[in-house]
């Protein structure tokens, strides 16, 4: 059972092998905790999920880390303006600690309410300051640094590959860039560390061998990824975004430090898009997990949403498609709860299914084998037990669900209607007889001036 990954190092699907026999490092790039996250970040991490659940679904060990950006993630990606978090702050009038403590909380709930896998290790850029003040004096010692009034600066010529992530053309991008280069030798150049503003305090702000200030975005992840997983491992994720600038730093650096491309797999998210565009923190207009539970959507039938795409094609969100999810998750959880209890598997469907999602996870002809199974005439408990192995993958917790008390089932629904019609032809007698029935399956049924009204009995 060989899986396969798209790696956009090479730009293509190839067989994935982990460095080491059985385990696999996976480093995915978590939130910037100034803001809730939308629900395209959350499209992001629950591609990482899949991808982690067939890992090990496909027998790896899975030492899965994520981190949490809580300072030096600047306004613009050409290291200019506002730290994220210190803008942050302004905004609401907390500080910038108790912003970060407060948006990863808030992420941290959403994380588990789509049922993602907790990750082995939760990393603070906060909390590695010496690992980054190393890695920088690195780099400084190898002479690929050089300082300007506002920072240490990483020199991208001493590459010749640099960008090559993203297949950038660094002359051309130079030639035809239009942001002022400052004190910066080249546009691609980076910021390794900014120095604090020399006329006041930040809220953030560390000593260090160049003078008070804080830590660059990029070299956050190089430093925690290799902290916990080494120099060199297996998978590095994140969204589309950050193939030209984050991830392309990223490499440049550990290139330059430790001689490797850190990862031997770089996979990224497609966005989800509304009306065309990407759905982004800073355009403001953008919907969160509670705005779908606040329109009566579990956040559940998000991620059947997100699983029915490829994760390597962009997702335009609409509310019919949502509903949809919707209304497909329902009917696979009130099937999968009517089918008795088993423990034997269909190992052609689940052959089938494992096909489909080592084929860089594609989760949507997964799917389809799902409700091949559920429609086939295989033994019902058989269907169960293959069906509960196959949820181990998708995540959709089937196995939790329990019809709420006021979810109405379709039979009672269907009684109801049969005595509305009853009344209508004035069959008083059968309309009793239903409303017993209806009684019968724990539910009351009104009259109101729309139709009718279905209760849980609560005697
Ligand atoms: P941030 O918290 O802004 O650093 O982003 C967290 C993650 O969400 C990153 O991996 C981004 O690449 C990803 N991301 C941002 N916007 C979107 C979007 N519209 N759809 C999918 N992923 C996104
Ligand atoms: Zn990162």
């Amino acid at each position: 059972m060989e899986l396969h990954l798209y790696d956009s190092w090479e730009r293509r699907v190839r067989r994935f092998e982990s460095i080491s026999p059985g385990r696999v490092g996976l480093y995915c790039c978590g939130p910037t905790v100034y803001d809730y996250a939308h629900i395209g970040n959350l499209r992001t991490y629950i591609f990482e999920d899949l991808l982690r659940r067939t890992l090990s679904f496909n027998h790896y060990q899975v030492q899965h880390v994520v981190n949490i950006t809580d300072v030096g993630h600047l306004v613009s990606d050409a290291d200019e303006g506002e730290d994220k978090m210190e803008k942050g702050s302004r905004r609401s009038g907390k500080s910038a600690w108790e912003i970060a403590a407060f948006y990863s909380a808030a992420f941290m709930a959403d994380f588990r309410a789509l049922n993602l896998l907790e990750p082995a290790v939760w990393c603070r850029a906060t909390e590695y300051l010496p690992e980054q003040i190393t890695f920088i004096r690195t780099l400084e010692e190898k002479g690929y640094t050089y300082r300007t009034r506002d920072g240490v600066y990483f020199d991208t010529s001493r590459q010749s590959d640099y960008g090559y992530l993203a297949r950038l053309d660094r002359d051309a991008l130079q030639a035809g860039a239009r942001v002022a280069l400052g004190e910066k030798r080249s546009h691609t150049d980076f910021a390794l560390w900014k120095f604090s503003p020399a006329d006041s305090r930040r809220q953030m702000e560390w000593d260090s061998p160049w003078g008070r200030g804080f830590p660059g975005w990029h070299i956050e992840c190089s430093a925690m990824s290799a902290a916990h997983l080494g120099s060199w491992f297996d998978i590095h994720c994140g969204g589309e975004d950050h193939i030209a600038v984050h991830h392309s730093n990223e490499i440049a650096q550990t290139q330059a430090c430790h001689g490797t491309r850190l990862a031997n797999f770089w996979m990224h998210g497609y966005f989800l898009q509304t009306g065309s565009e990407k759905m982004s923190k800073s355009g403001g207009d953008f919907l969160r997990l509670k705005s779908l539970i606040e329109r009566g959507i579990d956040p559940l039938a998000y991620r059947y949403l997100c699983l029915a795409a490829h994760y390597r094609s962009q997702l335009e969100f609409s509310w019919d498609g949502l509903q949809a999810a919707a209304t497909g998750l329902q009917r696979l959880r009130e099937t999968y709860h009517r089918w008795p209890e088993g423990r034997q598997i269909d190992h052609v469907f689940l052959n089938r299914f494992r096909d489909e999602i080592n084929n860089d996870l594609n989760s949507s002809r997964a799917l389809t084998v799902v409700w091949e199974l559920v429609r086939s005439e295989i033994d019902a408990a058989v269907r169960k037990a293959t069906l509960r192995a196959m949820d181990q993958v998708l995540g959709l917790d089937l196995d939790n669900w329990r019809p709420a008390s006021h979810e109405i089932p379709e039979e009672v629904e269907t009684l109801a209607r049969q005595r509305q019609a009853a009344r209508e032809m004035r069959q008083w007698q059968e309309a009793d007889r239903l409303r017993l029935q209806i009684k019968a399956h724990g539910f009351l049924v009104e009259d109101s001036a729309s139709g009718w009204l279905l209760k849980p009995d609560s005697n």
